[in-house]
């Protein structure tokens, strides 16, 4: 095991891992901002160290910076989290020339992964389903339209570098495809520095359906079941639950196996997700795969009682899982509702300013992950999570029942949040029946929101 981990992260995510590291008795290193300064990650560090000024690319993205202060300290590994340099084939690569461990999957897989159109083809000769659309990137108007006579209209124009749901576009039809597919294109060169763009066929009302996948270095690859993560605004994710509502068993064992089949052909260790649309038929198709812990790994925790990201940092320090597929059993439901410091009722617009009250709900099967503290100001700088409430209970209903009474307990002032608009949610029959898909606010709750 691992001395010291450093944790190049911030908010939420790095308490998270510094909790885990010492849980395994680990020392850990915080790294943060001049706007960090007083976060909880900080104080909860064994040792801490500024890294720069609060723009992120002086901070939290300085690899010079964090890998010289993890030298300096002797670290001997370090925890991305999840945004920042997670994702960065490159980062991945300097921390293991720097003789240190990099908490995550091999540097090539995050590199084909990290290239969506590239993944798409190696998913496809892997025999794993994906969306129809172009045989790689597009790179002109007749390319474009020649992929589009394949998916037909709509269709969706994805930046090959994309997250976040950034570079993308859904074109309605042949007329409005330049003008989108330079859109998509510019809009992908300014986020990720790499305009290309490819086509997919647009799914309609689909689910979002993802599978927690782990993988040592001794050639266990398991998963650990599905995460539902229909309910979406702009495609960002506001909440998640396990085990997704009705989907039919068959449905659910195409996608473990896909998922596990995906992260077998690529190499694939540590912890990952494979994102999969479901259509209204229950069809199945690769989206993409992330390479990281993500937010919504919590509500994974809750039905299956394994600590995520303590297995991530055993698997990097070459442990074997120890475990197979049949003793991870799903127990229960849980939700996760993303807490968000941005205001509802004013087209969810940030909303930064210092927490003058925080009290965070508890009581049985919740869970709140946060950074945040009475007095605790919200830097403009980063994003705008402020904690992620996650509920457990036997039934869905029981889970349900568990968020709402965690909800309205949670008293937060100071700035407006997310949780007016997560109580109309859980409030909605649809939701409660569990239909859901990626355009349920739109179609249910309020269009204007969407
Ligand atoms: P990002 O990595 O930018 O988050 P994803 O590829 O994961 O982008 O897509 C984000 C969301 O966009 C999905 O969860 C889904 O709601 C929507 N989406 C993506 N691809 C399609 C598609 N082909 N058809 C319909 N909706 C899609």
């Amino acid at each position: 095991m691992f001395r010291k981990v450093l944790i190049a992260n911030r908010g939420e995510i790095a308490v998270r891992v510094i909790r885990a590291c010492h849980e395994l008795g680990v020392r850990t290193v915080a790294v943060y901002s001049e706007a960090d300064r007083g976060s909880l990650h900080v104080r909860l560090a064994d040792e801490a160290f500024c890294i720069g000024p609060p723009p992120t690319a002086a901070s939290y993205l300085n690899v010079p910076n964090i890998i010289g202060t993890a030298e300096l300290l002797g670290v001997d590994a370090i925890h991305p989290g999840y945004g920042f340099l997670a994702e960065n084939a490159r980062f991945a690569e300097v921390v293991a020339d720097c003789k240190m461990t990099f908490i995550g999957p091999p540097p090539q897989a995050i590199a084909l992964m990290g290239d969506k159109a590239a993944a798409r083809e190696q998913m496809k000769r892997a025999g794993v389903p994906v969306v129809p659309g172009s045989p790689g990137p597009v790179r002109s108007e007749a390319e474009a339209r020649e992929a589009a006579r394949e998916t037909g209209y709509p269709l969706i124009i994805k930046a090959a570098a994309g997250g976040g749901g950034r570079g993308m576009r859904t074109v309605h039809g042949p007329d409005e495809l330049p003008r989108a597919l330079a859109t998509a294109q510019q809009e992908a060169e300014a986020a990720f520095g790499d305009g290309r763009v490819y086509v997919e066929k647009y799914i309609e009302e689909p689910r979002h359906v993802e599978v927690q996948v782990l993988a040592d270095r001794h050639g266990t690859v398991l998963h650990l079941g599905e995460r539902d993560c229909s309910i979406q605004r702009r495609h960002q994710k506001l909440i998640e639950e396990a085990p997704p509502p009705r989907l039919r068993e068959r449905t659910l064992a195409a996608l473990a196996r896909a998922a596990i089949r995906a992260a077998q052909v690529i190499g694939y260790t540590n912890a990952g997700t494979v994102e999969f649309l479901v259509d209204a038929h229950e069809n199945i198709y690769f989206m993409e795969m992330n390479t990281r812990i993500q937010v919504e790994h919590p509500v994974t925790e809750m039905v299956t009682g394994i600590d995520l990201v303590k297995e991530q940092i055993r698997i990097a320090a070459g442990e074997r899982l120890g475990y197979g597929q049949r003793d991870i059993q799903v127990r229960g439901c849980a939700i996760e509702c993303r807490v968000n410091a941005e205001d509802p009722r004013h087209g969810f617009r940030p909303s930064a300013g210092t927490l003058t009250a925080f009290h965070p709900p508890g009581g049985p099967g919740v869970r709140v992950d946060t950074h945040c503290f009475p007095g605790y100001t919200i830097p403009p700088y980063y994003d705008s999570l402020v904690a992620k409430v996650i509920a457990w209970g036997r039934t869905r209903d029981e889970a349900i029942a568990r968020m709402r009474r965690a909800l309205v307990e949670f008293e937060i002032a100071g700035v407006a949040t997310t949780i007016p608009f997560h109580l109309r949610v859980l409030d909605n029959a649809f939701f409660r029946r569990g239909e859901v898909y990626t355009n349920f606010i739109h179609r249910r709750l309020d269009p204007e929101a969407s």
